[in-house]
């Protein structure tokens, strides 16, 4: 749409022979449009090209309000906030509406009067698309005077008319009309405030106070609710339920590949370090398989879910162990290692619930998480068997020595002493540097461990692997 800020009033705005459409159809043409351009229409959005997404789309074809069903951290409200992508660069609203009034056909009282009065005179203006998008969380406080709006006693007392819309403070979804508003965790709205949105969406007109005022909105409603809220008995109206056209089931990235590629385009990065930093693959696999783990586990409540910020917020944290120990030992390439992962208790333990009333617990199910996590993806690139050379020579009375305070230096004299390690410690490091390598020969070690390969002892913050 070439921008048409230049058109200033109603008789410029229909001599250009602009036609405001219904918020519906400019989704759908725009949709389509993109569609057929193949291009992008929720950037930053990964896993969910085959699944979500066409749901998306085809309830927007349809014309249909959308819930979206998932558990937390699914990326819902980033998708919501994306469909502004779907609305038009700018629309003309009349100048000065509360209610973004269509300048060729108003609803408000205002508008109705001033374009009577003034006529193609009447000044219009230009709506970006980012500031047709309201959002609001559904708490139990919230109020119709919040979400549609409340009557102005003050007016009221001056004698107007209760129908009179100029009686009425608008609020946050009239606000919106003609365009996009989302209602997080629907279901947590008070049913009165159910009752109001579908008499909105379904009747065109609200009811405040007891009165009945008309008002013919033109809002895209979309909502987000966890799926076992939303099933629940009671929790939604059926009449609100039955109003929403398509229900949108979200989920969990289903690959670790898909939640490493969120992890690294979410995380946090600094620049201006004096160190350079790199996390081996097998690590930031083993932070991906915890969270995939997670979301499996019987002892943590699933119903709340285990969100991608589990991922992004352990991978920072390892990292930041690994700089950490790079800053007090003067090292100038920051690695984590596997001595490093106990630290993503305190990143893990906010964001999870357990499904147990025990809290000592918590510990020891992340823990838990943790070394299935590092056997898996150990299995993934070891067969144990063909280790046997190495194991051979702990039961000859080898013992190594790992902490995560400890410079690489020692990791690497190891590494040297060990017949066969060289070869090994290749499948998943292919860097000569030091701090590089130790975290690739604690990791092979843990890994012999968690085969039973190898006992463990940790004393005074210091692991030893031997025999
Ligand atoms: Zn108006």
């Amino acid at each position: 749409m070439a921008k048409r800020s230049k058109v200033k009033t109603i008789g410029e705005l229909k001599a250009s022979g602009y036609k405001p459409a219904p918020i519906r159809e400019e989704m759908r043409r725009n949709l389509l449009a993109m569609i057929k351009k193949r291009r992008n229409i929720f950037p930053g959005i990964i896993g969910f090209d085959d699944t979500v997404i066409p749901d998306i789309e085809n309830a927007i074809i349809s014309g249909h309000d959308i819930i979206f069903l998932g558990e937390r951290g699914q990326a819902k409200s980033r998708v919501m906030r994306l469909l502004v992508n779907l609305l038009d660069e700018e629309i003309p609203v009349i100048k000065g509406c509360e209610i973004n009034d269509n300048p060729l056909a108003p609803i408000c009282k205002r508008c109705r009067d001033k374009v009577s009065e003034e006529g193609d005179a009447t000044e219009i203006a230009w709506l970006p698309r980012q500031e047709r998008y309201g959002e609001k969380l559904a708490t139990p406080d919230i109020t119709i005077a919040d979400l549609i709006g409340d009557v102005d006693p003050i007016k009221v007392a001056e004698g107007r008319y209760l129908s009179d819309e100029l009686t009425i403070h608008y609020g946050l979804i009239p606000r919106t009309n003609r365009g996009i508003f989302c209602i997080n965790e629907l279901p947590d709205l008070i049913e009165r405030l159910q009752v109001g949105l579908f008499n909105l969406m379904e009747e065109k007109d609200i009811q405040i106070r007891g009165y009945r005022i008309r008002l013919p909105l033109d809002v895209f409603l979309v909502a987000s609710a966890n799926p076992e809220d939303y099933t629940n008995r009671g929790r939604i109206i059926t009449p609100l339920k039955d109003r929403y056209g398509a229900q949108v089931r979200t989920h969990y990235p289903v690959t670790i590949e898909d939640e490493l590629s969120i992890v690294e385009a979410e995380r946090k990065q600094f620049g201006g370090d004096e160190f350079e930093s790199y996390v081996p693959q097998y690590m930031k696999e083993i932070i991906a398989e915890v969270t995939h783990l997670a979301r499996k586990s019987p002892d943590i409540n699933q119903r709340s879910g285990v969100s991608v910020r589990v991922s992004i917020a352990n991978y920072e944290t390892i990292l930041s162990g690994a700089i950490r120990r790079a800053v007090i030992l003067r090292e100038k390439l920051a690695v984590p290692r596997i001595s490093d992962l106990p630290y993503i208790r305190s990143s893990t333990s906010g964001k999870i619930e357990l499904d147990s009333f025990e809290e000592t617990k918590e510990d020891k199910v992340i823990d838990d998480l943790i070394r299935k996590a590092v056997l898996n993806v150990f299995n993934r690139y070891y067969k144990v068997y063909e280790l046997e050379e190495i194991v051979e020579q702990f039961n000859g009375g080898l013992t190594v020595e790992v902490s995560d305070r400890m410079s690489a230096k020692p990791y690497v004299r190891n590494f040297k002493e060990i017949v066969g390690l060289t070869d090994v410690v290749k499948v998943v490091n292919d860097s000569e540097r030091l701090e590089a390598v130790a975290s690739a020969v604690e990791f092979i070690l843990e890994g012999l461990h968690l085969n039973k390969r190898l006992n463990k002892a940790t004393i005074e913050g210091k692991t030893v692997y031997r025999h």
